[in-house]
C-alpha cells in the first residue's frame, strides 16, 4: 500500500454546529490544468504523488483521500452592504487541514466541488476561466509578497456547466491559514449564539494568534490583531493596485490573507475610481475605497464579538471603538512606508509629511495623465540610472509637470546620500515590472476555455510569479493593454 498523499489534522469539523459534513461531488473525466509542486513541498506533501492518477482523481472530487473529514462551513455576510444572515460554502468544500512545513495549520479546500446544503439555487460548480484566473492572481499576489490564500491545483471535471452560456467545469483546490472570515462570526452573533461566537474567537485565536491564548483581554486583543492585519493587507493592496471588487464581509479572513478570487483586477491607468466588476454598479468596491470598506468590514466583525469584550454594553462599545479608530493610523503608516519604499525612500518621521506629499503628488499627476501605475513606479529606476526617457515616455505631452515633480523626488533622494544604483536595485526590488494585465489574463482564461489550450496560461504564470525581474523576452507583457483593450473591460464573480 503507498503511502496517505496528506496527513491530515482537523480541527474546525470537530466544533459542533458550525459546518455540515459533506461530500464532493464525482465527475466524468478529470484532467489536470495546474498543479502547484513547490506549494506542495511546502505543505510538507508528496509532489510526485500528488502528480498521479490518484492525485487526480483526489483534486476532482472522485476520491475522498485517507483521513479527510469533508465539510461544508456556515458563514454569514453583509453583500454590498446588505446582511445575508446565511451563506456559507455553496460551492466550497474544506477537505481538511494539514501541518505545512513551518508547523503552520493550513487549509485544503476545494471549489466548485458540488452543490452542498449551502448552495441556495446554485449549482456548486465552477468554470475552467475563473479557476485559472485564482491560480493566476493568488500566485502572483504570492510572488508580489502579499498575504494570500494559494492554489494548490486545479482540474477540468470533463463537465459543461451552464452559465451565461455552457462552459467546461473545473475544481480549485485552494489553501489557506484558514476560512475563517468576519461573516463566520456574523453567522453566530445574528443568532444570538454568544456561545459558538466565543468558541470560535477561542479556535481563531489558538490559530492565528497563539500568543493571545489564556490572556483575560484574549479577545479585544485577538479583535486588536484582525484590525492590523486587514489595515497592512490593504495598504500592500493599495501599493501595487490591486482591486479586490467584491469586498463583502463573507470574503474577508480573519488570518489577513486575501481571499475569494472573483472580479479582481489590476489597475492599469491609475485612477481610484477604478472599478471593473460588472455587479459593482455603484462602485462601492472601487480601488480608493478599499481601505474605507475594510474598517466598515471590521465594524461588523466588532458588533460580534462585543459581548466577549465586556459584560457591560457601554464599555464594549468604547473598547472596541479605540481599536476600531486605530485602523487608520495603521493603514495611513503602512501606505507610507510600502510608497516610500515604491520610490527609494528611507524612512524618517521628520519626512513624514513631507514624502506623503511627493507620493500624493505623484499619484495626482499619474491620476490627471492617465498613466500605468505598475510602470509609472517600475520605470523611476532608470531615471537614477541615467536614462529617464523611459519614465518620461509615459507622460505623453504631459512631460512639463512630471519632469517638474522628479527634480523634486531626486533632490529628496539627494539628500539622503546613498549611492543612485543601490536606491534603483532596491526600487526594482520593490515594484513589480509583471503585473497579471486584464488583456493577457484574458487571453489565457480564453485559450484555455475555448480551445483547451494551456500554453498561454502557463506563459503568463510563469512571468506573473517571477515579477520583478526584467527580461527580454516578456517585455511585451510588461505593457499595458491598448485604449481598446481596456476601455470599459468588465470582470465577472465567475458563478
Ligand atoms: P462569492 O461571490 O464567491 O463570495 O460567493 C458568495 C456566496 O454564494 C457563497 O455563499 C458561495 O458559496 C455562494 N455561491 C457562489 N457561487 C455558487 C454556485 N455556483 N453554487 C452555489 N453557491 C454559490
Ligand atoms: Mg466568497
Amino acid at each position: 500500500m503507498s503511502a496517505p498523499l496528506f496527513t491530515f489534522d482537523n480541527s474546525y469539523a470537530l466544533m459542533e454546529g458550525m459546518s455540515v459534513a459533506w461530500q464532493p461531488a464525482t465527475v466524468p473525466a478529470p484532467r489536470w490544468l495546474y498543479l502547484n509542486r513547490p506549494l506542495a513541498e511546502e505543505l510538507g506533501l508528496d509532489a510526485e504523488a500528488l502528480a498521479s492518477d490518484d492525485g487526480l482523481a483526489v483534486f476532482a472530487g472522485n476520491r475522498v483521500p485517507e483521513g479527510a473529514t469533508p465539510i461544508a462551513q456556515a458563514y454569514a455576510g453583509h453583500q454590498f452592504g446588505g446582511f445575508s444572515p446565511q451563506l456559507g460554502d455553496g460551492r466550497a468544500l474544506l477537505l481538511g487541514e494539514v501541518i505545512d512545513c513551518q508547523g503552520q495549520r493550513r487549509d485544503i479546500a476545494f471549489k466548485g466541488s458540488g452543490r452542498t446544503p449551502f448552495s441556495r439555487g446554485g449549482d456548486g460548480k465552477a468554470a475552467v476561466g475563473p479557476v485559472l484566473r485564482e491560480v493566476l492572481i493568488s500566485e502572483a499576489m504570492h510572488a508580489l509578497g502579499i498575504p494570500t490564500t494559494r492554489s494548490l491545483a486545479a482540474v477540468a471535471t470533463g463537465e459543461t456547466i451552464r452559465r451565461e452560456r455552457p462552459l467546461p467545469g473545473a475544481i480549485l483546490t485552494r489553501v489557506a491559514a484558514s476560512h475563517i472570515r468576519v461573516g463566520s462570526f456574523q453567522f453566530f452573533a445574528a443568532r444570538n449564539d454568544t456561545e459558538r461566537v466565543r468558541q470560535l474567537a477561542e479556535h481563531a485565536i489558538g490559530r492565528h494568534d497563539p500568543v493571545l491564548v489564556g490572556r483575560e483581554d484574549r479577545y479585544l486583543a485577538f479583535y486588536e490583531a484582525v484590525v492590523q492585519r486587514q489595515a497592512r493587507l490593504v495598504a500592500q493592496w493599495m501599493s501595487i493596485g490591486f482591486i479586490h471588487g467584491v469586498m463583502n464581509t463573507d470574503n474577508m479572513t480573519i488570518s489577513g490573507e486575501t481571499i475569494d478570487y472573483g472580479p479582481c483586477a489590476f489597475l492599469e491607468a491609475y485612477d481610484p475610481e477604478t472599478v471593473f466588476s460588472s455587479i459593482d454598479t455603484h462602485g462601492r468596491y472601487a480601488f480608493g475605497n478599499q481601505p474605507g470598506i475594510a474598517q466598515w468590514n471590521l465594524a461588523r466583525l466588532a458588533e460580534t464579538l462585543l459581548p466577549l469584550f465586556n459584560t457591560d454594553d457601554g464599555q464594549a462599545v468604547a473598547a472596541a471603538t479605540r481599536v476600531l479608530d486605530g485602523f487608520g493610523e495603521r493603514f495611513d503608516r503602512h501606505w507610507l512606508n510600502l510608497h516610500r519604499l515604491k520610490l527609494g525612500l528611507r524612512g524618517e518621521p521628520a519626512n513624514d509629511e513631507a514624502d506623503r506629499a511627493l507620493v500624493n503628488n505623484l499619484l495626482r499627476l499619474m491620476h490627471e495623465h492617465r498613466v500605468d501605475f505598475t510602470l509609472g513606479f517600475r520605470r523611476l529606476s532608470a531615471v537614477l540610472r541615467g536614462a529617464p526617457q523611459d519614465w518620461l515616455a509615459l507622460w505623453g505631452d504631459s512631460q512639463a509637470a512630471a519632469g517638474e515633480w522628479l527634480g523634486r523626488w531626486q533632490q529628496r533622494l539627494t539628500a539622503q546620500g546613498e549611492p543612485a544604483h543601490e536606491v534603483a536595485a532596491r526600487m526594482d526590488a520593490t515594484n513589480p515590472l509583471f503585473i497579471p494585465r486584464n488583456h493577457l489574463v484574458e487571453n489565457a482564461l480564453d485559450a484555455a476555455s475555448e480551445s483547451g489550450d494551456l500554453r498561454p496560461f502557463e506563459r503568463l504564470l510563469a512571468i506573473v510569479t517571477d515579477p520583478y525581474t526584467e527580461r527580454s523576452e516578456d517585455a511585451s507583457a510588461a505593457q499595458p493593454g491598448t485604449p481598446e483593450q481596456t476601455q470599459g473591460y468588465r470582470t465577472f464573480c465567475g458563478t
